[in-house]
């Protein structure tokens, strides 16, 4: 009888890991897909608040894809229990599933502080495409947009907001913006940066209650200063994983369900991947919860791959954000607030520019990088700084030279050969299949 695979989310991770399985199956499995979404891909939901895309172009996998691929789809429905002694899903109308291996990648969901109003009319949260579609038909011209919550998911939808014309106010309870993406002189930066094009910021703010004003627009209230007068809030104010339902079933959990490298759970035909999986990192030997869209890509392949039986272990996730805010590049990668390792860091005087490397001895293990996007080595070291992190190439010869030239980045990157050395790492131990060539035989 064929192996039955069982797919409970359809984000990236859960999308990853069925074209993984088809790739190297061709079809020779059962896969049920079981999502509360359709398959989408949430990274891309700014693009279609500023409208450089339209809603047809979010979606990544179509049910007609799907049925070519094999699977077959629970849509609309969720997840209510697992049972691994009798290798048995429940969805939340009462069917039973029975699955030889099972995949949890069910991801996060926003949350919101609890304070009156916090669930009132035209206050929304920014995660799924529901809540984008309330968004963006509330945007135009004009309107005043308060953001609560300066962290990195506000800043993904921020230049969307500018670009359809919205009065921003943003609104952090930490005392600095981006308090988990860049340090106090990083935010200082940004800060200044998006004031002098307009947007309002209140750091160190806590809001007490959001009220409703006359002539349907909102009133929050803070605990200290001033009333805030918007016509919609937008609460970015974190994400918790979807690990509910997994409750009672014995799985190990702890900020998300434990893998190992091989993505497996404490049970080992239940694999989990992307935000709602804490696995291994790539720098260090400890496992964390990194709810990103790489993370999410790799783990759901490399789970799939383990799937669909060829053994395929993991190097582990690396942190990274990336954020273009009104021309801005902000960017930080790995242990970049390791406070046990050293620092070298530069500001420059003429123009908003600010680069951190940190150092475990000749490693570097994290770092944050601020540029103007139009100045070109902000783009490019990027992926320099990632890859010599990834790489973990020995920078000892270079460490001196980086610390009077902490922005020379280019020089020290070539000369230990950092994509000479991760040139050959494939994900798989081969190169990729374009997700088009993917086909199961006839
Ligand atoms: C606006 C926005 C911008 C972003 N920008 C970036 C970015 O620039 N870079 C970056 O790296 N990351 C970004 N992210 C984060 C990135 O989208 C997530 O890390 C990624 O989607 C995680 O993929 P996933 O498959 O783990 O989970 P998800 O994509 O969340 O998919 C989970 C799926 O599980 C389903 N589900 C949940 N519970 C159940 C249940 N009980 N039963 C059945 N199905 C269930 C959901 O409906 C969904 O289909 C952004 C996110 C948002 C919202």
């Amino acid at each position: 009888m064929a192996k039955r695979h069982v797919i409970v989310g359809g984000g990236t991770a859960g999308w990853n890991a069925i074209t993984t399985i088809r790739e190297i199956d061709r079809g020779d499995s059962e896969i049920v897909l079981v999502s509360a979404e359709n398959p989408y891909s949430r990274m891309v939901l700014p693009y279609y608040l500023s409208k450089e895309i339209g809603e047809a172009h979010v979606f990544t996998a179509s049910e007609t894809r799907l049925e070519a691929l094999g699977v077959e789809t629970r849509f609309g429905r969720r997840a209510a229990s697992l049972n691994p002694n009798d290798n048995k899903l429940i969805l939340d109308d009462d069917e039973e599933i029975a699955y030889d291996d099972l995949l949890i990648a069910t991801g996060s969901s926003a949350v919101r502080p609890q304070v009156p109003g916090a669930d009132g009319a035209n206050v929304h949260s920014f995660w799924t495409l529901d809540q984008a579609r309330e968004v963006t038909a509330s945007l135009k011209p004009g309107v005043r947009v308060a953001m609560v919550g300066a962290g990195f998911i506000s800043f993904t939808i921020l230049n969307a907001l500018i670009k359809r014309g919205a009065e921003l106010t943003v609104i952090e309870i930490a005392p600095r913006i981006l308090p988990r993406m860049v340090d106090d002189t990083g935010a200082e930066i940004v800060q200044g940066w998006l004031e002098e094009r307009g947007v309002k910021i209140l750091a160190g703010a806590e809001i007490t209650s959001i009220e409703d004003a006359s002539g349907g627009g909102k009133i929050l209230k803070l605990k200290a200063g001033a009333d805030i007068e918007a016509d919609l809030v937008i609460m970015a104010t974190g994400i918790k994983t979807n690990l509910e339902w997994l409750e009672g079933s014995g799985v190990e959990m702890n900020g998300g369900v434990v893998i190992n490298d091989h993505l497996r759970s404490s049970e080992s035909n239940i694999y989990a991947a992307g935000d709602v999986a804490e696995g291994p990192e790539r720098v260090g030997d400890g496992k964390a919860v990194h709810a990103i869209e790489p993370t999410a890509m790799q783990h759901g392949r490399v789970a799939g791959a383990n799937m669909a039986g060829v053994d395929t272990a993991y190097e582990g996730s690396l942190l990274v954000n990336i954020v273009d805010v009104l021309d801005l590049e902000i960017a930080s990668f790995g242990n970049w607030n390791d406070e046990e390792a050293e620092v070298i860091q530069d500001v420059k005087k003429d123009r908003p520019a600010y680069r951190k490397l940190l150092f475990k001895e000749r490693r570097l293990v994290g770092a944050i990088l601020l540029g103007r996007t139009r100045d070109i080595w902000a783009t490019n070291d990027a992926g320099m700084l990632k890859g010599l992190i990834q790489s973990g190439c020995d920078l000892s010869e270079w460490k001196e030279h980086l610390r009077g030239n902490p922005f020379d980045i280019k020089r020290a990157d070539l000369a230990v050969g950092a994509a000479g050395a991760l040139l050959p790492e494939t994900l798989l131990g081969r190169p990729s299949v374009p997700e088009r060539d993917i086909a199961v035989q006839q």
